[in-house]
């Protein structure tokens, strides 16, 4: 028979994987509680199931778990980096960002990706898996538990496109959010997307009101089909049909993602057609520095022609603000940690 992992279920599910070992009812929300509000990962830890039950439940099942392969911490800001390995030795990165007493995660939702966006990293050494469940919530409760902190923000945004690990990570939502386990709020959850308008249109029905953040990085089809191949798919004018639908039928104000690359994507023309295409809506236009790759070969726009191109696009009535970049010295920013070990071990 195949074996339970207990860490990739929701309360419902656990409670029916416990039914059919013939536990009592009550010891679902024991179980349940253990592992996602005290953080057990190992029945070894749980001092309210006697001897008896644990080995059972040992023999029917087991934990899925990640390792710590290394940790960067940042020494010009509150960043620290974590590069996990999971069972089967697949490599994925997080982030832990303080600021102010409140701590953000920025977690993986795939090994590697398939998006194939042209100047990031994650994408490079290709596409492996997606993330189960259990490795989607260990990323933050492998750190909550040896920082001995609470996470009070999570941002889907390291490693992979969340919305093509679309039944995981909804998954992934409903147990975080649960009131018998880490409890976090809905509000502080984050995901951001390269702009699977289908599956946007998918997660606005979800009844999971989450922050929305889409990566546009660029107002023209031709355009933002030569760095972002799923413009194929979808188009900007079908993105942003969904961002709407999103907004209406969440409340939730979605954002668009923008980094600015020399001679790329940041003229007048840009703005101007930004301009269009936010129509006096609601939005929230981040704008972000690029973080150059090899790969890539191109440059970031500099920090004081960003600041104008902001400054153009507030007077036209956008609401534009500037992404601080965290962690520069210990390669905060997208996939390059997970890229640049697997080269040394190559070596
Ligand atoms: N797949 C999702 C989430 C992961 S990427 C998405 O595409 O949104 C998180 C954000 O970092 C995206 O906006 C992405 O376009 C951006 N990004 C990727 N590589 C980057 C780089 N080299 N410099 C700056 N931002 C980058």
């Amino acid at each position: 028979m195949k074996k339970i992992i207990y860490n990739n279920l929701e309360y419902n599910e656990l409670n029916s994987s416990l039914q059919e070992l013939k536990i009592e009812r009550y010891r679902t929300n024991q179980i349940f509680e253990g592992i996602h509000h005290l953080l057990y990962n190992d029945f070894e830890m749980f001092t309210n199931l006697s001897k008896k039950m644990k080995k059972m439940l040992e023999e029917e099942g087991k934990f899925k778990k990640i390792e710590l392969v290394k940790k960067f911490v940042s020494k010009v800001d509150e960043t620290t980096k974590y590069l996990f390995k999971l069972e089967d030795g697949a490599l994925i990165e997080t982030v832990l960002m303080g600021y102010h007493d409140r701590n953000t995660i920025c977690i993986s939702s795939q090994v590697g990706c398939k998006m194939g966006c042209k100047f990031c990293a994650s994408t490079k050494a290709g596409y492996e898996r997606n993330l189960e469940v259990s490795e989607l919530l260990e990323q933050i409760y492998y750190v909550s538990r040896t920082e001995d902190i609470r996470i009070n923000n999570v941002v889907l945004m390291g490693i992979g496109e969340p919305l093509d690990n679309y039944d995981n990570v909804i998954k992934f939502i409903k147990i975080i959010t649960d009131e018998r386990g880490y409890n976090m709020s809905i509000r502080n959850i984050t995901l951001s997307t390269c702009g699977l308008a289908k599956e946007i249109d998918r997660l606005s029905q979800e009844d999971l009101p989450i922050n929305l953040t889409i990566s546009l990085h660029n107002p023209f089809d031709f355009e933002r089909s030569a760095i972002m191949p799923i413009n194929n798919r979808y188009k900007i004018d079908e993105v942003f049909k969904s961002a709407k639908k999103y907004f209406e039928s969440t409340g939730r104000r979605v954002s668009f993602e923008y980094t600015l690359i020399k001679d790329v994507n940041d003229s007048d023309r840009h703005i101007d057609e930004i301009v269009k295409l936010f129509n006096h809506e609601n939005f929230h236009l981040n704008l972000i520095p690029l973080n150059a790759i090899d790969e890539f070969g191109k440059p970031s726009t500099n920090s004081n022609e960003l600041e104008i191109f902001k400054q153009k696009l507030v007077k036209r009535g956008i609401n534009a603000t500037i992404r601080k970049s965290m962690g520069i010295d210990i390669d905060g920013a997208c996939g390059q940690l997970r890229s640049g070990h697997k080269k040394e071990m190559r070596k």
